[in-house]
């Protein structure tokens, strides 16, 4: 969905590994020692090799033999490593050139391991089981980085990130790009009223439903901090998003959290600040940030449970 989300580790008979081998021997013979424990494809020359590394089903590690005509096993490695969406794929190299010099050029290269043939096949599936968990690993850490621990919606890193990346895909296509920040109204009377605990629960299904209420793919709900949540909505213009901002207020109505302290509503509500630039000239993500935080303001002086929008 996006770019900071990796697909989640995958169990091992998920895993998906590309063995490279120019020589048609060599690729069945792995194939055959790995088809019963994971999902195995094969590519005889290194060009055959990125593609499949850059198709919308990469591999999960990559076996490389280094001498091949055309592009070779360096050369494949050094432009998977050149690559954000290819970078974190591991690979082993698998040759017979197994002096100290050529091991030390793969790693450098920034490859996880190297097998020199002929191999002993129980030690090549042991070290590909061992670099297929480090990799699950380290893919669920990433993704926790991203997370919000209380609401599992993504944290302010995450929104952080988008809405840079959305800024500047904006700018190349010429296209609006809108900012919405939400804030729950009088919560900390909430807190004060019902615990700390119920506001927590309170804070999980108010991101889950604002979640709910987008509809785009690329539409990007996170939480922004406390009680505070932020959408960025690409391709958005003032009115789209002012609609999205319906959504949300709609969402918050249907949960019916009780709020008998709030001066608004008797239950939770909400209160929303949109912003939309049409990135380019003189403006900045700053500006377009600043001015959602001033239609949020400017909700709140209007009464809450609001909206208020502005183009920057
Ligand atoms: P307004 O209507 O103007 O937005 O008032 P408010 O009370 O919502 O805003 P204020 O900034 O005064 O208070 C925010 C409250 O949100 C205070 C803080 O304790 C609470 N809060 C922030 N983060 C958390 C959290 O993670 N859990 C809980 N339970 N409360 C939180
Ligand atoms: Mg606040
Ligand atoms: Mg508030």
């Amino acid at each position: 969905m996006n770019a900071y989300m990796n697909s989640l580790p995958k169990s091992p008979g998920e895993a998906t590994i590309l063995v490279v081998d120019d020589t048609p021997a060599n690729l069945s013979l792995m194939s055959s020692l790995l088809k019963d424990t994971y999902k195995v494809k094969v590519a005889n020359c290194g060009e055959r090799a990125l593609e499949i590394a850059n198709s919308d089903t990469p591999p999960d590690l990559i076996l490389l033999d280094i001498m091949m005509p055309g592009i070779d096993g360096y050369e494949v490695c050094r432009r998977l490593k050149g690559q954000a969406t290819t970078k974190d794929i591991p690979i082993i190299f698998l040759t017979s050139m197994a002096d100290v010099e050529n091991e030390s050029m793969g790693f450098s290269l920034g490859a996880v391991d190297y097998i020199a043939k002929p191999f002993n096949q129980t030690v090549v599936k042991a070290r590909i089981r061992v670099h297929i968990q480090l990799k699950r690993q380290s893919s669920l850490l990433e993704n926790l980085v991203f997370i919000d621990a209380l609401t599992e919606i993504p944290n302010r890193r995450a929104l952080d990130q988008t809405f840079k990346q959305e800024w500047v895909r904006a700018v190349r296509t010429g296209s609006p790009l809108s900012f919405v920040l939400i804030d729950i109204d009088q919560f900390k009377q909430f807190n004060d009223h019902y615990g700390h605990g119920s506001g927590d629960e309170c804070l999980v299904r108010v991101a889950k439903a604002l979640q709910a209420c987008v509809q785009r793919p690329s539409d990007f709900v996170g939480r922004y901090g406390g009680e505070e949540f932020a959408a960025v909505l690409p391709d958005t213009d003032l009115d789209d998003a002012l609609r999205v901002a319906q959504y949300f207020h709609a969402g918050l109505a249907a949960l019916r959290i009780p709020h008998l302290q709030s001066t608004v509503n008797p239950h939770v509500t909400i209160s929303i600040g949109v912003a939309t630039a049409h990135p380019g000239t003189d403006q900045s993500l700053q500006l377009l940030s600043e001015t959602a935080d001033q239609m949020l303001y400017a909700a709140k002086n209007a009464g809450k449970n609001t909206t208020q929008g502005a183009r920057v």
